[in-house]
């Protein structure tokens, strides 16, 4: 089994058997193919569409996975009208179905892991994550609803999702808007439209009304535009580049109420300093997972690592050593650590990128990729500091910087500088210092003496500052009232 293991699969008691069997099936047949439009076909008049195009899976262009309609303008504009005749269902009944949702989910766990690995080329250890995740948010926010008493919800509320988490951030951000009494129009990501139209299947058949979530698969360009044009779009919740976001902040301010709040979580330039007081195996182990799982297509994963020179050479060959174990492959093998980068675009921008800097002399290592997918093989480049890196290179490149135990306050002030600030990690067993490095770096999240990924629904809220977002944690206890009109009306007898 390679380094990050598919064992949690089995701890599910999900029979990974079951997952692998549906890949004959899949080549069969097109398993998903309908899916996409069974859900846009919620809408009126929804015509079936015979130039509906095929997707592929991202590790083995070979293989189709489903087929994929774009919704056209006459829907989305019909979307917006049926939900803004639409009531809000009632508190208790969107509760009990986000809740059944959950339920539907552990018991369509196959699919799910099947449909992810598939059209993401997400590897079975990060599908089973990433499911696990979408039935925390559901859960989670059906629960935290129940405390709020701000719940009128603001009205018709756009969730536009990325293709990294197609099913967690998905699932989390309509979860949230439709616990506090919204209607929701969701905009998957353009790569991965399949699972969200699943997902969206499952929430009907828990009991979610058709008039209050509607899925519009297509460009962002084209659909997200045509949405923030609308005035009677009253809030907006949106993961994905910072450049996007930027793009969607002004649409707002140009074309929607100034008070439409917008929730967004962009991108990081993450750091990790290691000090010469950290454990090497664990730093090692630590730096390996946080670059490279799901193939550092995780906006909290690590990008630059500082590392304190006395220690340099010792903890780089074993980095090195790390990343020759990792197993780059179809992530229809349960031995996979790494997939492939979501496309061929993402595919040529980050190897271009390593090209650039191999051909400058900084490239330290990277491994070989597999063909046959847009894999990348995980690389290690040499940089002086943060300031030598420039817009987030979104796949399996970590920057090595080493630092002289006298700069280490300037580090921080360089990290700070960068206007980023989404996660960092510290390995060190010296207090004080943890405890000064907490209260000086400006992220959102900060972690100690472990990786910088996979913050935990419910314990470690995520989302950060600056250019890496707006503020409210997914997953914490202050997200709903975002999507939530403070209360307005009271009263006594
Ligand atoms: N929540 C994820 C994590 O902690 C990252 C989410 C994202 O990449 O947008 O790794």
């Amino acid at each position: 089994v390679g380094l990050f293991g598919t064992s949690r699969a089995n701890s599910l008691g999900v029979d990974l058997n079951d997952v692998l069997a549906l890949d004959t099936l899949n080549s069969q047949r097109a398993l998903w193919a309908d899916h996409l439009w069974q859900a846009a076909a919620t809408l009126p008049n929804a015509p079936s569409d015979p130039t509906a195009q095929l997707r592929f899976n991202p590790a083995n262009l070979t293989q189709a996975v489903g087929r994929v309609s774009d919704a056209t303008k006459h829907q989305v504009d019909a979307a917006l009208d049926l939900l803004e005749k639409a009531s809000p269902m009632a508190k208790a009944d969107r509760l009990q179905a986000l809740r059944i949702t959950a339920d539907l989910f552990e018991s369509h766990y196959p699919e799910l892991f099947a449909l992810l690995a598939r059209e993401a080329g997400k590897t079975l250890a990060d599908a089973v994550g990433e499911v696990r995740e979408a039935i925390d948010f559901l859960r989670y926010y059906a629960d935290q609803a129940e405390l709020q008493t701000n719940d009128a919800g603001l009205g018709l509320v756009v969730c536009i999702s990325p293709w990294n988490f197609p099913l967690a951030i998905f699932v989390g951000q309509v979860a949230a808007a439709l616990a506090m009494g919204n209607r929701v129009i969701a905009k998957p990501a353009e790569q991965t439209p399949l699972i969200a139209a699943r997902a969206v299947e499952l929430m009907y058949d828990a009991g979610i009304a058709r008039d209050n979530l509607v899925l519009l698969p297509g460009s962002g360009v084209e659909i997200g535009t045509r949405l923030l044009s609308d005035a009677r779009i009253k809030g907006v919740c949106f993961t994905g580049s910072t450049g996007t976001a930027q793009i969607i902040h002004k649409n707002i301010a140009a074309h929607l109420d100034t008070s439409t709040p917008l929730v967004a979580e962009t991108g990081g330039l993450n750091a990790m300093i290691v000090d010469s007081t950290a454990l090497p195996e664990q730093a090692v182990r630590d730096i390996v997972a946080s670059g490279f799982q799901s193939a550092g297509q995780r906006c909290s994963a690590l990008r630059i690592l500082y590392i304190q020179e006395d220690i340099a050479d010792k903890v780089i060959p074993m980095l090195a050593g790390a990343m020759d174990l990792l197993i780059l492959d179809d992530c229809w093998q349960t031995t996979t650590d790494i997939g492939p980068l979501i496309d061929a675009a993402a595919q040529n921008k980050v190897q271009n990128y390593i090209d650039q800097q191999k051909s400058a002399g900084n490239l330290i290592k990277q491994l070989r990729a597999p063909s046959g997918g847009y894999f990348v093989g995980p690389a290690l480049i040499r940089v002086s500091g943060i300031a030598d890196l420039g817009e987030e290179i979104f796949g399996p490149v970590v920057h090595v910087a080493r630092f002289k135990a006298e700069d280490y306050g300037s580090i921080i002030d360089a990290i700070n500088a960068s206007g980023y600030g989404l996660t960092f990690c510290l390995h060190s067993r010296i207090e004080q210092r943890i405890a000064q490095t907490c209260r000086s770096i400006h992220v959102g999240n900060t972690y100690i003496n472990r990786n910088q990924i996979g913050a935990v629904v419910g314990s470690q809220p995520f989302g950060g500052e600056g250019l890496s977002g707006t503020g409210p944690k997914a997953g914490g206890p202050h997200y709903l009232a975002t999507f939530a009109q403070p209360s307005r009306v009271f009263g006594a007898q």
